[in-house]
């Protein structure tokens, strides 16, 4: 139940839709049964113990099947895998679905093509309102070689990079040392 006075969730949902985003594909398996979902609420939670966090809608299909699964993994969409983002949406406009292939791997299958992908099992569920989050415990992490050309999401539409990222820098080495001690010093 929203506090008396609280903005309109319509409005707030236009507002967080300015926080731009890349786009994944959160992908499980549960037996012989694969199951695939768009997500972008996403966050790189830890680095000790390394944990990932999705957030899943209560009523998503996606949410009764990683109780099943114990594991997902997160496909981070390339700048031509829009189609992806659509179909794992529901929102797929053609009657056969687009072109993909998924391979085998940790947590949940891997979609090839995506920009990175990270594989983990299912750590915690946490409780957040209509939604519910799942930590990862990270198992596994894939890097596509060469050009790295992420889809992004941003008020409410898919958007790719200016310029192409030929060489992304270590995140590492992109920060200042004097910047790092913010993250690592308590
Ligand atoms: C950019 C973007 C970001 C989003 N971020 C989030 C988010 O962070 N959290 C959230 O909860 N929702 C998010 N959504 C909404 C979410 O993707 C949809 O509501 C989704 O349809 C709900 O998934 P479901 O588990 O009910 O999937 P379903 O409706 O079961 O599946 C979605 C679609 O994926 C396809 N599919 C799934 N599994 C298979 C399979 N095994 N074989 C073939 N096709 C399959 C089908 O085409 C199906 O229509 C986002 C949507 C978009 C576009």
């Amino acid at each position: 139940m929203n506090v008396p006075g609280a903005p309109d969730p319509t409005e707030f949902r236009r507002v967080m839709g300015l926080f731009a985003t890349g786009v994944t594909v959160l992908t499980a398996e549960a037996g012989a049964e694969m199951q695939g979902m768009t997500a972008n609420a996403v966050m790189s939670l830890s680095l000790d113990p390394l944990l990932v966090c999705v957030s899943v809608n209560r009523r998503a299909r996606m949410d009764a099947f990683l109780a099943r699964a114990g594991g997902y993994a997160l496909n981070i969409l390339s700048e031509d895998q829009q189609a992806l983002s659509q179909f794992f949406a529901g929102v797929w406009p053609h009657p056969s679905p687009p072109e993909y292939r998924l391979e085998p791997w940790v947590g949940g299958p891997r979609l090839v093509g995506c920009v990175a992908a990270v594989g983990c099992r299912v750590d915690r569920v946490l409780d957040g309102g209509d939604h519910r989050l799942f930590l990862g415990r990270v198992l596994a992490v894939h890097r596509m070689d060469g050009p790295l050309n992420p889809l992004l999401f941003f008020g409410g539409r898919y958007h790719r990079l200016r310029e192409p990222v030929r060489e992304p820098q270590d995140p590492l080495e992109a920060w200042n040392p004097e910047d790092v001690r913010i993250f690592y010093e308590t």
